[in-house]
């Protein structure tokens, strides 16, 4: 069996790469194959003969797969929190077991004591019914469209494997429906996003281009684009593709300067992106003079406690501390500046909140590097 990767852009058998419209499709169920030879080789060998009616059944064959990789992303996740919500109940079916899928509670925001426990599909129930409610009666999509990824508890995002159930959950609401559908293209997104939380970077990867291109052929709108765009640049990044992230966001950061002007979120989060490749690729002037312009705006226009502020803020003090020719001054800005940033992490996001763990570990760091710079400093003064 070929691995299939998340949407599906590959033949079923011989895993060629068809994107979004090459190939053929059973007639039946949408299965897609490169051509008739693998189709029939599916048929015959593979145990399509067996599957086809399921397949067709449950909706043809790309809802057949969100189904699948849904339960399995859900059990998953419950799996990963199992310890977290030992003794706890769902804050929406007030059950501890789901009393239809026998899913177990997960918890992946910033929640703390008995508050936020959930079971994924009574998540995803609350965000389908918020977002029905918007459509049939044109109201506006956009703060109900967030509790596919934002907690309506303490207001802050799913992370890791959660928000991977999540974006499951929502792919699998809206696949069914046309590829121009808003819906639809939003759940891309957060399929991907959710992917990404989890660290499933190749998958996150793919689904990324998937949407970037199919965006491409239905003429969406340049904000689409450049978010979709946005999007595939942090999936390269990870994939070790830095220069190719770098060339992107650089691409993006201007074009949000175009079409948000320099004071919208997505500027902000644009600028932070391209900053935070300039340090991966050690170009530290240039991540200084962006974040340098960028993050004033950031904690005036977001505040002090918003995610990104804080994300900017750290990999402001990166841009001191990973350059070998910062002077002692910067290495303690580097230190000032997380040692302001720590606590408020540990209030908005909690202490076991990934953010916060990687705003501690650079402190660590930072503090280590001032440390020896100091310890250097006293060596070669009580060498004169
Ligand atoms: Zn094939
Ligand atoms: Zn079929
Ligand atoms: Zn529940
Ligand atoms: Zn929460």
């Amino acid at each position: 069996m070929t691995i299939q990767k998340m949407i599906l852009t590959q033949c079923a058998v011989c895993a060629t790469e068809l994107g979004l419209s090459l190939g053929k499709k059973c007639g039946r169920c949408s299965t897609r194959y490169c051509g008739p030879e693998c189709q029939k080789q599916h048929w015959e060998q593979g145990g399509h003969d067996q599957l086809c009616k399921k397949i067709k059944k449950a909706g043809g064959a790309e809802q057949y797969n969100a189904n699948k990789k849904y339960t399995e992303a859900v059990a998953d996740a419950a799996e990963a929190c199992t310890d977290d919500t030992k003794g706890q109940t769902c804050f929406i079916c007030t059950q501890a077991l789901h009393w239809k899928t026998k899913e177990g509670l997960v918890r992946g925001c910033s929640c703390r004591g008995t508050a936020g426990f959930a079971h994924v599909s009574c998540l995803a129930e609350q965000a389908k019914l918020l977002c029905d409610e918007a459509e049939e009666n044109n109201l506006d999509m956009g703060s109900r469209w967030e509790r596919w990824y934002l907690c309506s508890l303490c207001e802050q995002d799913y992370h890791g494997v959660v928000s991977c159930a999540l974006g499951w959950a929502c792919w699998k609401t809206y696949v069914a429906r046309p590829e121009a559908d808003m819906a639809r293209i939003n759940a891309m997104t957060q399929l991907g996003n959710g992917l990404q939380d989890a660290t499933n970077y190749e998958d996150a990867f793919s689904v990324r281009e998937a949407a970037l291109f199919m965006l491409r052929r239905l003429g969406a709108s340049e904000n689409l684009i450049l978010g979709a765009q946005s999007n595939l640049a942090n999936s390269c990044k990870k994939l070790g593709q830095v220069e190719q992230a770098l060339s992107l966001q650089r691409y993006v950061y201007f074009g949000d300067i175009k079409l948000y002007g320099e004071e919208d979120e997505h500027t902000i989060s644009a600028a932070n992106n391209y900053a935070s490749s300039l340090n991966d690729l050690q170009r530290f002037e240039e991540a200084k003079s962006v974040l340098r312009t960028t993050m004033p705006v950031a904690r005036r226009v977001l505040g002090e406690s918003h995610e990104l502020t804080l994300k900017m803020r750290r990999n402001y003090a990166v841009t001191f501390h990973e350059d070998t020719s910062a002077t002692l001054d910067d290495l303690r800005e580097a230190v000032t500046t997380l040692e302001e940033t720590v606590p408020i992490a540990r209030r908005v996001l909690g202490g076991s909140h990934p953010l916060t763990e990687e705003i501690d570990d650079e402190l660590r760091n930072a503090r280590a590097a001032l440390a020896a710079r100091e310890g250097d400093l006293c060596e070669a003064l009580e060498a004169i």
